[in-house]
């Protein structure tokens, strides 16, 4: 070939990596605008308060937990399609959920149901250290590998029934179930701290739930509050 022909292609391949570097920055500037805004609009004027729960929304990036095919969602006001019958819920939703357990930098929290990671990585920005269990084995396989890549290495994954927690790294200081079971399990009580904070929504599957929150007051008192009504997928048992 001769070298002004190689020096051509040289050429249209530096411009060609130089234009798709500039798209994935323009694409990363866009995203971070939509989340601010999401923060703001579907958030803070919902009332959430919690600065480091504000702040971890604002930070973790949440399309690279959604599916390509549903990427442009990813910052709109719902819950999306993760695949396996499963999704990644609302952002206000998560929001809630991480301000109710009212963590702080030396705790230990414990999710069941890690789905696509998301709200791992939310808990995972204000918490010391996150537990996490899903009974998708293909799921679980999966989001390991986007925790991983995005460097959430305070995260540990575990596939399993997350009814029976995860005993050998309890008790946690707060629990956080993100499918609907339709009494609370034992073992996750059990696994609670005393002062520790649950918060799960309780009620049938494929209807309408109670989102609550559970404080253990001592081994034998624990006190419950409703919160909202919630829409999750169920709690699948093995
Ligand atoms: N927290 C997730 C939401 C996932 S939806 C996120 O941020 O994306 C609920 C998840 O719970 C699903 O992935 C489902 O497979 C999982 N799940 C259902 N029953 C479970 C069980 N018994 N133990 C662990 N995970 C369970």
């Amino acid at each position: 070939m001769p070298s002004n022909k190689k020096y051509f292609i040289c050429i249209i391949f530096i411009l060609l990596l130089i234009s798709n570097l500039a798209c994935a920055q323009d694409s990363e500037t866009k995203y971070k605008k939509e989340r601010d805004w999401m923060v703001k609009i579907q958030i803070e004027n919902r009332g959430i308060k919690d600065t480091t729960v504000l702040s971890a929304m604002k930070d973790v990036p949440r399309h690279i937990f959604v599916p390509k095919l549903y990427r442009m969602f990813s910052y709109e006001d719902r819950p999306l399609p993760i695949g396996y019958g499963q999704t990644i819920s609302q952002p206000y939703i998560v929001a809630l959920m991480t301000e109710l357990l009212k963590l702080n930098k030396d705790s230990k929290a414990l999710e069941v149901g890690t789905g696509s990671g998301y709200q791992a990585a939310i808990l995972s920005k204000i918490a010391k250290k996150v537990y996490t269990i899903e009974i998708i084995e293909e799921l679980h396989i999966k989001t390991n590998k986007v925790l991983e890549k995005a460097g959430y290495d305070t995260i540990k994954t575990k596939f399993g029934d997350g009814y029976y927690g995860w005993e050998e790294c309890a008790p946690y200081d707060a629990i956080i179930v993100t499918c609907a079971a339709e009494f609370v399990p034992p073992p996750l009580i059990k696994q609670l701290k005393i002062g520790g904070i649950m918060c799960i929504p309780v009620g049938p599957p494929f209807r309408v739930q109670n989102l609550l929150v559970i404080t253990k007051k001592s081994e034998e008192l624990l006190e419950t509050k409703v919160i909202t009504q919630v829409r999750f997928v169920p709690l699948i048992r093995k």
